[in-house]
């Protein structure tokens, strides 16, 4: 069946542990930009947690919007140096990053504890951007496919819906290595992951974006974006300037 995309594409920049007060300047350049873009797709901006509330005041009346990079499953509790999902929100977040590559390998983040964040950021009312993605090792040893079929089965909830979730293709050799995924292998893998959504969850799995990240910036974003599958895009180290972030959104497909 032919597959109608209603939503507009996401574009998703991930900060990770980078940015002072004085990165709302990058925001403030942002919003300025997007003045003069017609068309745009849906923008979110996931800073370090200590800035969402000065974005917020920034990104105010903007199409801009603010994520979080990871939640605890629990609303709130005896868990030193967590956030939870009902905190993001609180602070200013309509989404959140859960299961990025570098939460699974440097936290050890398990698709489980993955899929209870993904059921965390739905009670508190934000949406969930689940990340999948296989290594380098695996995808050597043709283990690709069944590293994100297992990735699938275990971190997205059956509850997920295309107003609630966004799943984002990651390979993990790509992110921040400057190496992407050609066209043919960004195809391949979104095709595969979204046969597997569909049987996972039907109608659902059909609709929900689905992102490539690993390496996105201004001089390979426009054909990314226009692959065969690719929804959206989830940025790293291009998110952090307005002078590269900009020229990203502005390469989306027109909704
Ligand atoms: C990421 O952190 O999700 C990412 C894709 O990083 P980069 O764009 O820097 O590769």
């Amino acid at each position: 069946m032919e597959r109608v995309m209603t939503l507009k594409q996401l574009i998703a920049g991930n900060w990770k542990m980078n940015g002072l007060l004085a990165a709302r300047a990058e925001v403030t350049a942002l919003k300025t930009g997007l003045k003069s873009l017609a068309n745009l797709p849906e923008i979110v901006i996931c800073p370090p947690a200590t800035l969402l509330r000065s974005l917020l005041a920034e990104t105010e009346g903007s199409p801009l919007k603010l994520g979080g990079q990871s939640c605890h499953p629990m609303a709130s509790g005896a868990h030193t140096g967590d956030l939870s999902a009902e905190m993001l929100k609180d602070a200013g977040a309509s989404y959140v990053i859960v299961g990025h590559s570098e939460r699974r390998t440097n936290h050890g983040e398990t698709n489980e504890q993955i899929a209870a964040q993904a059921r965390a950021a739905w009670r508190a009312g934000l949406s969930a951007i689940v990340c999948i993605g296989e290594s380098d090792a695996e995808r050597a040893q043709g283990r690709m496919e069944d590293v994100l079929a297992r990735q699938i089965e275990a971190s997205v909830p059956k509850e997920a819906t295309a107003q609630n979730a966004a799943l984002a293709y990651e390979p993990i050799w790509a992110i921040g290595t400057g190496k992407t995924a050609s066209r043919a292998d960004i195809e391949a893998a979104h095709g595969f992951i979204r046969t597997r959504m569909e049987a996972r969850l039907g109608a659902a799995g059909r609709a929900v974006r689905l992102l490539y990240g690993g390496s996105v910036k201004p001089s390979n974003s426009r054909e990314i974006l226009s692959t065969n599958g690719v929804d959206g895009v989830l940025v790293g180290g291009a998110s952090l300037k307005a002078a590269d972030f900009l020229p990203i959104i502005a390469g989306a497909r027109a909704p």
